[in-house]
């Protein structure tokens, strides 16, 4: 398999201010493991910034231009009482969602099998207008849809498997049949949406896992509900919201998954990418605070998608 990672440098530049949960460390600490052995065959590349046209396909009217007016020339603002941004989060942020244009773009191409956006900050909260739980732009929501505008790839699968619900994405395609959107989380929990009875147009497969809830949880909801429903919808494409805040070791919730889980459920959403999206498959990393479990984590996603 060739796999691409996807990166920027300004990443590392998006401050969050000091104790913050989603810090510059954590990008470190994902580019550290794939700079490490078994991963030198990641076909790398340097993600663009996506354009106000691009992130305007799912943000709403002046949002984009709007959020960018917000960054500070200095010192720290805040878009929500969770999502701090200062001198380099606009840049950052454009190259984030940038990095899924990028990805989508080799894989439809075939310059890669499939692909993972290693960025922050991450996306699965905003809305089409309004930033908010660290996420300035939706990032997978605007790959899904240069997918659709851009390559004509009409059925879009967006998995999302961070401990926190994505609202932001299921706000977008609650109402497009041809979206497909499937959520493991903890719930109730922030941001308190992903009820299993939010379900769109029976489009949205909403797994809620209680608190103290593990892999065999993960693994059933995975198994029973959104394996099931992928194959039925029969996607073109398929997007991975890739957060690992689920991880025992992970302190802004209370879920116990392991680095294996994650493993097994790229594997298993590489089969429904096999069998109905040619191998397509693009996935962004959403959250995961703990440094330790991230790395391991990533190790862990990142090295199915480079395995056949
Ligand atoms: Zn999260």
């Amino acid at each position: 398999m060739t796999t691409g990672l996807y990166t920027h440098h300004s990443s590392l530049d998006h401050d969050t201010s000091p104790g913050h949960p989603e810090r510059i460390e954590r990008i470190a600490t994902v580019y550290a493991t794939l700079d490490g052995a078994g991963f030198a065959a990641l076909r790398r590349r340097e993600a663009p910034p996506a354009s106000v046209d691009e992130l305007g396909r799912v943000h709403r009217g002046d949002y984009v231009t709007h959020t960018l007016e917000r960054i500070p020339a200095a010192g720290f603002s805040r878009l929500d009482p969770d999502t701090v941004v200062s001198p380099g989060s606009g840049i950052a942020a454009l190259h984030a969602a940038g990095a899924m244009i990028a990805a989508v773009d080799d894989v439809v191409a075939g310059n890669a099998d499939n692909a993972f956006c290693a960025v922050r900050p991450p996306g699965h909260h905003a809305e089409a207008g309004r930033g908010m739980g660290f996420c300035l732009f939706n990032n997978v929501a605007v790959g899904a849809m240069h997918a659709r505008h851009v390559h004509g790839l009409q059925r879009i699968a967006i998995v999302d498997f961070d401990v926190h619900h994505g609202n932001g994405t299921q706000a977008m395609f609650e109402n497009d049949p041809d979206t497909l959107f499937a959520s493991t989380h903890q719930y109730p929990h922030y941001p308190g949406t992903g009820a299993a009875g939010e379900t769109g147009v029976g489009n949205v497969f909403n797994a809620p896992l209680a608190a103290s809830s593990g892999g065999a949880e993960f693994r059933a909801a995975m198994e029973e509900r959104i394996l099931p429903a992928l194959r039925g919808f029969a996607p073109a494409i398929v997007f991975v919201s890739a957060g690992f805040d689920a991880h025992a070791r992970d302190p802004l919730a209370s879920l116990n998954f392991e680095e294996a889980d994650y493993e097994w459920a790229t594997r298993k959403l590489m089969e429904v990418a096999d069998e109905f999206s040619g191998g397509r498959l693009v996935s962004t990393l959403e959250g995961g605070y703990d440094l330790e479990a991230l790395g391991n984590s990533v190790q862990a996603h990142v090295g199915a998608l480079m395995s056949p």
